[in-house]
């Protein structure tokens, strides 16, 4: 019979491959958590209808990527494909937002059908952080410094650049956007079909376009620049102050736009020049309107989302994964016969008292000595620990380094947790 497969765009993280993600989870959690922010755990599935409102009809998203489905009652539920929408709903069901502010981060798997390929899935994660009721600019510049600091302990510093661009109100958008329209449609038969498309559905988008026909016909186009009002202008300078303030370089690109409706006033984006096509990493901006769309209380928002995929990637393709991200055990404990199982199975719990934090693999299954040395090599433990009949009847424990040249020695069981510090330099 034919084996089963996953699904085309839908990942295994395998166990070689696990310890970067823990490690860029925990770096990102530490981060968070150093500037105040909660965790929040959404469901991944949500009804079809708070994407429609939120992300927007005529948005790819909606459009054509959104893994949509009748469940068992006939209603119309959807695989979350970002979690803004369902962070909105969930902060607001429980009254998280009543007059006070938040400062929420999530991280989980985003459904979305696009076409599989590197740094894009069908399933892929996403950490997301959203801040509710804050109104200024620092509220920005604060999760563009903290971004900045991830990178820094990421490693990734000099290989993120970020762009940011104010889109301006809806009322401001509305008149771009008639001008844009006015502006294309004179090449209309020379835009790419998606961007013909656009001009009748959501034209500001067609500013995000991959065609180069497309990109050369906007050289000449009017800029969301000269449409912007007052207000949106005074945010986007003061945000620009706090961030040279902060030290945190920027471009400015009149250009960038967002995929999903509810974005207004500042967008951003960290992208990389180091992973081709699937270039941006981190991706988000102001959506004061959205909270209030989707039923609530008129609440300012800003918030991100992080393709973890592709940060991963990144890492793995600069060779930045530091090499205690590795999954290796520290010690390997062997037990040659009967008496030796349950007398290694209390060393390994006397090693992970004594020294919090090691990793200790104890050898079951039985086998041969030169087996279980095998595994013990495999574990990429820096030291076996040798326990038979003699050791236990002398009290003692074989002690082998296994990375260094240092010999074997016997050690009396009290003195083995010192011994070991050493060894493994804790
Ligand atoms: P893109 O222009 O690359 O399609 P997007 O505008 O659709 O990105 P967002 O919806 O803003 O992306 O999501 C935020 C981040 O999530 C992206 O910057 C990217 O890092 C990641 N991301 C989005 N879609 C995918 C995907 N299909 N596979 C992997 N990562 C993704
Ligand atoms: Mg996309």
């Amino acid at each position: 019979m034919a084996k089963i497969q996953a699904i085309r765009g839908m990942n295994d993280i395998l166990p070689e491959q696990t310890p970067v993600w823990q490690f860029v989870e925990s770096t990102v959690r530490q981060v968070l958590r150093s500037y105040g922010y909660q965790e929040i755990r959404m469901p991944v599935v949500e009804q079809t209808d708070l994407f429609k409102r939120s992300i927007g009809e005529v948005t790819d998203i909606v459009e054509k990527e959104m893994y949509t489905f009748e469940d068992r009652n006939g209603d119309s539920l959807t695989l979350r494909p970002e979690g803004t929408a369902g962070c909105v709903r969930a902060a607001e069901e429980h009254g998280l937002l009543f007059n006070q502010t938040r400062r929420l981060w999530y991280m989980g798997p985003m459904f979305r059908h696009e076409r599989p390929q590197k740094g894009r899935y069908r399933q892929f994660h996403q950490i997301g952080v959203e801040c509710f009721g804050m109104e200024g600019p620092d509220i920005d510049a604060e999760l563009l410094i903290l971004t900045a600091r991830l990178w820094q302990a990421l490693g990734l510093v000099e290989h993120t650049r970020l762009e940011i661009n104010t889109i301006g109100t809806s009322e401001s958008r509305k008149r771009y956007r008639d001008a844009l329209v006015t502006y294309l449609s004179d090449f209309r038969e020379k835009l790419d079909s998606d961007s013909q498309r656009r001009l009748e559905t959501n034209p500001l988008r067609i500013l995000d376009s991959k065609s180069p026909e497309t990109q050369a016909i906007l050289e000449g186009a009017p800029t969301l620049d000269d449409y912007l009002d007052d207000e949106s202008r005074a945010h986007f300078s003061k945000l620009r102050a706090l961030l040279d303030a902060a030290g945190v370089t920027y471009t400015v690109n009149s250009r960038l736009v967002r995929g999903l409706d509810y974005y207004g006033k500042t967008v951003f984006e960290w992208v990389t020049e180091s992973l081709g096509a699937q270039g941006t990493v981190c991706a988000g901006g102001r959506y004061d309107g959205l909270v209030e769309q989707l039923g609530g209380k008129p609440t300012v928002a800003v918030g991100f989302a992080m393709g973890l995929e592709r940060l991963i990637l990144l890492l793995e393709t600069l060779g930045l994964v530091p090499d205690s991200v590795n999954g290796d055990a520290d010690v390997y404990v062997t037990a040659m016969g009967d008496k030796a199982v349950a007398a290694a199975q209390a060393l390994g719990e006397r090693v992970r008292t004594g020294i919090p934090g090691s990793v200790v693999v104890t050898h079951c299954g039985g086998g041969s000595f030169k087996s279980q040395m095998k595994r013990a090599d495999r574990s990429g433990a820096s030291v076996a620990l040798l326990l038979g009949d003699n050791e236990i009847e002398a009290g003692t424990v074989g002690v082998k380094p296994l990375r260094a040249d240092d010999p074997q020695q016997d050690v009396a069981q009290s003195n083995l947790l010192e011994v070991l510090k050493e060894l493994l330099d804790r």
